[in-house]
């Protein structure tokens, strides 16, 4: 199943991989928000061309990328373990023979975790840097003992009717449904709607645009919030300082650019701490000029 998802993944021309994700250190240290521990899990790593931004002149996107003309950017998952929980946000790209991917596993024995340990997995949406860690290599579950959560308006959205995806996705359909099922005949599968509060202290935030359902996912602890972001931003280093800058993957890019901007904002005001999946730190952000500047947090 995995190896199929993968022969169609969604790299548009201008993606690439590059060398090797960083080796990994014996013991990965999780970021304390509250009684939040979170961990950020570097499954694999993409190069993203700077032709995938939208809205942007070449010699701009150039500098704001130091000179380069693409970006190494990070497959990310994040574990949460909060009260109640072991959570799994996204799950990477998984293994596959030509990409530097698969590596969550790993990083999640070095967290200190079995996937055995995971609860709940909650899926930001289902491109194949998101899902493509759900199955083992013989097409069972890698998270035995978890509950498969996504937005119903996501998984409607590949699966319901293709005939509103672009023809390039259309034939995803069958394969997200085949492989959701497999979590689904275990009665592992739980669709949630819009806005849901999924556990004490975790939120689902819509923040449709790059795909029809994208999900914001807002644990808060103590006076702290961290928000998993998903793909609200691709170019840490583009679209912070320009968040009217899109990419390519979206699919709706208006309304991605607005999501991005009102998230943006409220993150600001909060003090959220943000996780992104193709973010190499975690942040907070301040406004800077006409944007934000994103601060560090680990
Ligand atoms: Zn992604």
């Amino acid at each position: 199943m995995r190896a199929l998802l993968l022969a169609t993944t969604l790299l548009l021309p201008g993606t690439a991989m590059t060398p090797s994700v960083p080796t990994i250190a014996a013991r990965l240290e999780p970021l304390r928000l509250g009684q939040l521990q979170v961990w950020k899990l570097q499954d694999g790593r993409l190069s993203l061309a700077a032709s995938l931004l939208k809205g942007l002149d070449a010699a701009e996107a150039r500098r704001l990328l130091g000179d380069r003309d693409a970006a190494d950017t990070p497959v990310n998952a994040y574990l949460v373990r909060m009260p109640g929980h072991t959570v799994l946000v996204d799950t990477g790209t998984g293994k596959d023979p030509e990409e530097d991917s698969g590596h969550l596993t790993e990083q999640l024995a070095a967290a200190g975790v079995a996937p055995s340990d995971v609860d709940l997995i909650l899926i930001t949406h289902e491109h194949f840097d998101h899902i493509g860690g759900l199955l083992k290599a013989d097409g069972t579950r890698a998270f035995p003992r978890a509950v498969l959560r996504v937005a119903r308006r996501e998984h409607a959205f590949w699966t319901e009717d293709p005939s509103r995806l672009p023809e390039r996705l259309r034939d995803r359909a069958p394969k997200l449904k085949a492989l959701f099922e497999v979590y689904g005949k275990a009665g592992a599968f739980r669709p949630f709607e819009d806005g849901e509060e999924l556990a004490l202290g975790l939120r689902a935030l819509p923040a449709h645009g790059h795909t029809g359902g994208h999900t914001v996912y807002a644990f808060t602890s103590g006076g702290h919030e961290l928000w998993c972001i998903g793909d609200l931003i691709h170019f840490g280093a583009v679209q912070f300082q320009r968040p009217e800058v899109g990419v390519a993957f979206d699919l709706d890019g208006d309304r991605a650019v607005k999501v991005r901007q009102d998230l943006f904002r409220e993150a600001v005001h909060r003090k959220v701490v943000l996780a992104g999946a193709h973010l190499p730190q975690i942040v907070r952000i301040a406004p800077k000029g006409a944007g934000y500047e994103a601060v560090p947090v680990r």
